[in-house]
């Protein structure tokens, strides 16, 4: 069985900076909870963070990754020990699917804040998605249960059916 990786926000966990949740409504979360496919993980407290905690954002990236609170304080080695984690959970659990909440600073996946604390959102990943995506995840935000179902469901489809769709969907041969 295909497990899903789920920040643990999403799933009512009140684990947010500021103490609370993004519970996600969804019929694909409960059953993926009801089959037990679900790993919920929090980075960032997973990394070491408390809850509540002050806002963070990425100020710098590549290969000299900043991340800093609010106050200037540096928490890149908690993001870093968080996306680690998660990192490990998916070589553990084979998991090649992921639903993680967008704008976060770890688990962002179109649009995180863009390092000025000035409520300006830009296009990129947080520090756990980038590392998720280096390792071939295919990640989706709470937006996009819909396809992220669709997606799960491909993957568990018979080889035989998909292989079949794969040929018919390929360019004829002259
Ligand atoms: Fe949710 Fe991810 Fe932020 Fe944790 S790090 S509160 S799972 S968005």
């Amino acid at each position: 069985m295909e497990r899903v990786l789920v920040s643990a926000c999403l799933l009512g966990a009140r684990v947010r900076y500021h103490g609370g949740d993004a519970r996600a409504q969804h019929d694909a979360l409960d059953r993926w909870l009801a089959e037990g496919r679900v790993v919920a993980l929090c980075p960032e407290v997973a990394g070491g963070l408390s809850t509540p905690r002050p806002p963070a954002e990425i100020v710098e990236r590549g290969s000299r990754l900043r991340v800093l609170t609010n106050e200037s304080r540096d928490v890149t080695g908690a993001f870093e020990r968080g996306a680690a984690i998660a990192a490990h959970a998916v070589q553990e659990h084979g998991i090649r699917i992921a639903v993680l909440k967008d704008g976060s600073p770890s688990c962002g996946s179109s649009r995180i804040y863009d390092g000025t604390f000035s409520g300006r959102a830009v296009a990129g990943d947080g520090v756990t998605a980038a590392r998720l995506r280096s390792l071939g995840v295919r990640i989706f935000n709470e937006m996009e249960l819909d396809q992220a179902a669709a997606y799960l469901a491909h993957l568990e489809e018979p080889p035989t059916l998909r292989d079949n769709r794969e040929i018919s969907c390929s360019p004829l041969s002259p």
